[in-house]
């Protein structure tokens, strides 16, 4: 499943961070993922509650915060409505999206020891 990828992804991204900490608490990360990142955010959920185990993010929640997709213009840069013909009203050219397709890590929360 491609979520675990993912999840083993982050983790490894929190611990490359928490390594340049002295005693280092992964305490949680946030994503942003896209309606069309082709990720199921439920088994998301579920792969990092499995994965984290035994890693820094053992007490790390994970937030994930929805990104809603956005299609535009590429010509005029008109904004497509949702579920409107993916096509400018105005010039005619094929919409673009504009974001809601990829997943990103936005942040770290970490509480670290004395250095
Ligand atoms: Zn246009």
């Amino acid at each position: 499943m491609h979520e675990y990828s993912i999840v083993g992804a982050l983790v490894s991204r929190a611990e490359e961070e928490a390594r340049r900490h002295a005693d280092p608490r992964v305490l949680g990360l946030r994503v942003r993922v896209g309606e069309l990142a082709g990720v199921d955010t439920g088994l998301l959920r579920t792969a990092w509650d499995l994965f984290r185990e035994g890693t820094c993010c053992a007490e790390a929640e994970l937030e994930i915060a929805p990104e809603p997709a956005c299609w535009g213009c590429p010509g005029c840069g008109e904004a497509i409505a949702p579920g409107a013909v993916l096509r400018c009203p105005r010039c005619a050219l094929p919409a673009r999206l504009c974001r809601g397709d990829a997943l990103v890590l936005e942040r770290i929360e970490m509480e670290v020891g004395d250095v």
